[in-house]
């Protein structure tokens, strides 16, 4: 049977793209993938009356409180979500998360019936010094659930410069990570200047079960060659 990929798009703090309502829109659910849109809050519920497949960018454990600005797990999921991200890099550098808040979070996500996405990754000084893998499973250790949820390998470095690894260097990371994993079915996704262009190679690696997109799920037609890349 056919892979079926995930292809997530990861609008970060930006308004809904040109066309992403269209008929014929790039994010739109097909049969060969899983595309699921993080938009911002403000448009989770016209992506889900648009009949896209959703997720949020982050959401609290607690169930309700004075935590101002922050929106519950239990809430993402009765408004529709059916994903949830944990742990981007983006939220550890300017939310300071720790791991133990990510932990909760993907517990969190679990129990009120969200799919967490879990981004792990190195940064540059830690890929340079080649602490790649005790970055790596330390994450996955303070972090992981044993089941029920997927991961995006997100290298810090590569997330917005155009660096990336090549396929190769994230097959062989991707099977380091599911040798630590309990459950050896979880997705692992790669994510990091993903473009049309380069979306193949990284696909064709047996190891990488789909893609977390960021600056390229802005762009439409660029992020269709991503999907298309899937069917392929
Ligand atoms: C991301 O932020 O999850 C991401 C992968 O961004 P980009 O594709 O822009 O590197």
């Amino acid at each position: 049977m056919a892979k079926q990929f995930f292809i997530g798009a990861n609008w970060k703090m930006n308004t809904a793209p040109p066309g992403w309502d269209a008929s014929d829109s790039a994010y739109a659910p097909t049969g060969n993938s899983e595309v699921v849109v993080f938009p911002s809050t403000l448009d989770l519920h016209r992506c889900m009356e648009r009949k896209l497949r959703v997720g949020a960018q982050c959401g609290r454990p607690e169930t309700a409180g004075a935590f101002t600005g922050d929106i519950a797990m239990q809430e993402l999921k009765k408004i529709g979500c059916s994903y949830v991200l944990c742990g981007h890099s983006e939220r550890r550098q300017h939310h300071h998360e720790t791991d133990a808040d990510i932990a909760l979070q993907v517990q969190a996500a679990l129990q009120n019936g969200l799919t967490p996405l879990l981004c792990i990754g190195e940064n540059a000084d830690q890929r340079e010094m080649d602490e790649t893998q005790e970055v790596l499973a330390e994450q996955l250790l303070r972090c992981a659930s044993t089941k029920g949820m997927i991961i995006a390998y997100e290298p810090v470095w590569a997330i917005g410069t155009g660096k990336t690894p090549t396929p190769k260097e994230v097959r062989e990371t991707h099977a380091f990570i599911r040798s630590v994993l309990k459950d050896k079915k979880t997705r692992i996704l790669y994510g990091g200047s993903v473009t049309g262009e380069n979306a193949a190679g990284f696909l064709a690696e047996k190891e990488i079960d789909g893609a977390l997109v960021g600056g390229a799920s802005l762009k439409p037609e660029e992020f269709r060659k991503i999907v298309e890349a899937a069917k392929a």
